[in-house]
């Protein structure tokens, strides 16, 4: 079994600050981390290395100091890493981010299941999962709180999918993509061992035209979404607080709808 988990890096803060100019995310000055979801996406490719001897890989598509991450991932016990890197993908969208990995998948190969966490903690649209899966025309189950089985010689995977008041149960044919959420597992620290083995492995260094991506298909210039303005949106005003008795409080709501309404 061959498993594909991707990973993106993202500034390690909530608080994230845009470049007004240029609409992009200021990266300068703020340490980055593996996005937390991933985090769980690469503990459960590891799980299903330990019980199904599956082969692994991590990809992340991003600038140079992406290679941390996927060092870091390494160290946890994944087999293989590939960064796919370009300035030609600089400005690309959530559908080009997408396209572009799934190229990279497909030049990976042979896969059964790709992973990827449930959303981004900067861009946080939870496109991405979705946007693989669409390329490489797959099953999907997004929100997996649970792989429940994998029948290897049927391809068939049964997994629990979280939902609002409770969860469902999807069988999906192989090979598939699912996206997890962080009630999956206790993602594990990297060991000694496994951070030594990661310093020394090579990663290959992926570009669009090794992707068969013409340049004007990705990046900016590719994506058919642009930011046209990024804005916090002025806070709403204080509003009224009523006190004392509920009753004359009730009524007096009322009373200002009523007018409001007239
Ligand atoms: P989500 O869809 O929330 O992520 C879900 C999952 O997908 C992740 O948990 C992970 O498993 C996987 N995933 C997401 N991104 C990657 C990745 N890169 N590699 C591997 N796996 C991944 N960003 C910039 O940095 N510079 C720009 O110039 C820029 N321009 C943009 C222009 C437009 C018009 C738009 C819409 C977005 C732009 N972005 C830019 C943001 C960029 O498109 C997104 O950060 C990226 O597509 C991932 O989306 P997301 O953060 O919402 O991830």
């Amino acid at each position: 079994m061959k498993i594909i988990v991707c990973i993106k890096q993202v500034p390690e803060t909530t608080e994230v600050k845009i470049n007004p100019e240029t609409n992009t995310l200021i990266r300068e000055g703020v340490a980055s981390i593996i996005n937390p979801f991933d985090m769980y996406a690469i503990e459960e490719a590891v799980r299903l290395k330990e019980r199904y001897s599956a082969h692994t890989f991590v990809i992340t598509m991003g600038p140079p100091q992406a290679e941390d991450a996927l060092r870091e991932a390494l160290s946890i016990g994944i087999d293989e890493a590939i960064h796919i890197s370009d300035k030609a993908f600089a400005g690309s969208d959530t559908w080009v981010t997408s396209l572009v990995l799934a190229k990279a998948i497909e030049r990976v190969g042979d896969y059964d299941l790709i992973i990827c966490g449930k959303q981004a903690s900067d861009g946080d649209t939870a496109q991405v999962g979705p946007g693989i899966a669409t390329h490489l025309n797959l099953p999907q189950a997004t929100y997996v709180r649970k792989i429940s089985s994998i029948d290897e010689k049927n391809k068939i995977m049964r997994v629990e999918r979280l939902l609002e008041d409770g969860y469902e149960i999807l069988e999906l044919f192989l090979p598939a993509l699912i996206t997890v959420v962080k009630e999956i597992n206790e993602p594990r620290l990297p060991s000694l061992r496994g951070k030594l083995r990661a310093k020394k492995q090579s990663i290959p260094i992926w570009m669009h035209t090794d992707l068969g991506l013409r340049e004007e298909e990705v990046g900016l210039s590719g994506s058919p979404t642009q930011v046209v303005r990024i804005f916090t949106p002025p806070s709403r005003p204080k509003g009224e607080i009523f006190e004392g008795d509920p009753e004359e409080c009730v009524n007096s709501l009322v009373e200002k709808l009523r007018i409001h309404i007239l």
